[in-house]
Order: structure tokens, then sequence, then C-alpha cells
């Protein structure tokens, strides 16, 4: 590496990667984004990038220089994890791995998108799996499973019901029900604190008009 490259990773970059988010990235393992250098052969690389808004060194960018809308930014959960700009970075930085870093922090923090929720807290942590077949009015997915010649039921919990509580019993003991219920709280937390600066604010313009 040039002595010139050397200095401007540490005069732009090193520098600008100390938020806390950075701080849980290095935390996680990942302090090799502080190698990055800007370079956006990531977002070149990124194929959700091309159909969307998301940009993948942005995002990372955001991240590591504490900007922490990125956390809100529907953006981050557009990636498919399909690993190609892990594969191009010149830097070798995991960007895989620090968009999903990037969206766990997110979930922490409350930032979960209501669809995941639902599906993470009512479906997941409920019935034990991500898309269930055994309901009344989930024939479908049986009758499809059927026609490829499988049981109706996958041997899954489906088909041993009583494993359901072991299984929210292993999800309570790694912090996953909490995670849940804590995203819920900050939510709904959130919410009634915009309602409440809404309302204020309409009171405001009322009372001026
Ligand atoms: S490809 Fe690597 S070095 Fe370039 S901007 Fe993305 S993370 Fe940074
Ligand atoms: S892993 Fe995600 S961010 Fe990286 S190229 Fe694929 S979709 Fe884009």
């Amino acid at each position: 590496m040039s002595d010139n490259v050397e200095k401007y990773i540490k005069r732009k970059v090193y520098k600008s990667t100390s938020s806390d988010i950075a701080q849980k990235f290095v935390d996680a393992g990942l302090e090799q984004m502080r190698a990055c250098i800007n370079c956006g052969t990531c977002t070149g690389s990124c194929p959700s990038g091309r159909r969307t808004a998301y940009r993948t060194r942005v995002a990372i960018r955001k991240a590591l220089t504490g900007d922490v809308s990125v956390l809100q930014d529907i953006d981050i959960w557009l990636c498919s994890t399909c690993y190609y700009c892990y594969e191009r970075c010149p830097r070798n930085i995991p960007v895989t791995d620090m968009i999903i870093k990037l969206r766990n922090i997110a979930v922490e923090e409350g930032y979960i998108l209501d669809s995941h929720f639902g599906l993470a807290n009512n479906i997941f942590y409920a019935t034990g799996h991500g898309v269930p077949c055994n309901a009344e009015n989930q024939k479908q997915w049986r009758d499809l499973r059927e026609s490829y010649g499988l049981p109706a039921l996958p041997p899954t919990v489906h088909s041993y019901p009583e494993a359901v509580k072991e299984c929210q019993t292993l999800m309570n003991e790694v912090g996953f029900k909490d995670l849940m219920d804590n995203a819920a709280k900050l939510k709904e937390e959130r919410k009634a604190a915009a309602e409440k600066a809404e309302a204020e604010k309409k009171a405001k313009e009322e009372e001026k008009s």
C-alpha cells in the first residue's frame, strides 16, 4: 500500500469510524471495516441496488460515521445477502456481515419493520415455523406438498406439536423473546411520542388561526 493511501485511510476513514455503531461492529469482530476506502465497489456490485434506492456504500458510511438514521432506513432490509459485495471488496471487508449486523442493531433499537416483527413474533415464535402450514386455512400448502409426493405435514413441530414449547424455551433462553418484547415496547413508545407531537402541533396551529 502506498504512503498516500495509508495516510488517506488514517486521516479520512479511521478517525471517522469511532461511532457507537462502529464500536458495535468492532465488538462483533468486524473491525476490518476500518480499512474501507469508500471506493463504491460494493454499491457497483449490488443487484438490489440496481433495482432500488439502496446503496451499500452509503449504508456502510452512515453506520461508520454514526449517522443513526441508517437504523430506520428501509434500505438496509433490501440487501438479499448474496455476498457479491463481500467477494469484490478490494479491502476484504465482510460487507454482507456488516449489513446483517446493522440489521441486528436496528432491531435492538426497536427499528424492526412491522412485517418482520409480525413474522418473527406472531408466527415464528408462536408456531415454530416461518411458513406454517398446519392451520385450517393453510390447506393449500399441504396440498402443494402432497402434489410433490411429500407428507402433508413436514417432520417438524407440525408433526410433533409438543415440541413447540421446547422451541419457545430455547428462544427464551437465547434472548429472542426479550428482543421482540423490547422492540415492541420501543416501537410503541415512538408511536406514542409521534402522536403526541402531532397533536401538540395541531393544537398550536389551531391557536394561531
Ligand atoms: S467495496 Fe469495500 S472498500 Fe469499497 S466502499 Fe465498499 S466496503 Fe468500502
Ligand atoms: S450482499 Fe447485499 S449489499 Fe452485498 S451485493 Fe448482495 S444484496 Fe448487495
